[in-house]
């Protein structure tokens, strides 16, 4: 998506603090961080929000989960959030699926 600045980041076309990435997804620091450890997961697919999710990324956004369970130990989280936003309303204000993985 021309105008999506994770689309952007994911293409680095914009920096970012990139920490983890594969085939289906990047994880970078949030520019904003709100805890101790703050990443974003962000697939590479453009998917506006969680509300616009199909059938076949389910896998996808399971493997989101799973890469920032990797990613809290890698930080040595004890606890942590997992956390979508979804909607403006929710206070999504990127409209492209990321999970913020936030630990103190
Ligand atoms: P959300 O409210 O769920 O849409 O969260 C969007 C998050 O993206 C916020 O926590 C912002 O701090 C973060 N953010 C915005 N721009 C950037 C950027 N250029 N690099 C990293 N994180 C960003
Ligand atoms: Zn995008």
């Amino acid at each position: 998506m021309p105008d999506c600045l994770f689309c952007k980041i994911i293409n680095k076309e914009v920096d970012s603090e990139i920490v983890y990435e594969d085939d289906l997804c990047v994880a970078f620091k949030d520019i904003n961080p709100k805890a101790r450890v703050h990443l974003l997961v962000v697939p590479k697919k453009h998917i506006a929000s969680v509300a616009d999710i199909a059938e076949e990324d389910e896998a996808l956004m399971g493997h989101l989960i799973m890469v920032a369970k990797k990613l809290a130990a890698k930080n040595d989280a004890k606890g942590y959030q997992l956390q979508f936003n979804v909607g403006k309303e929710a206070g999504q204000i990127i409209f492209h699926v990321h999970l913020h993985l936030m630990a103190r």
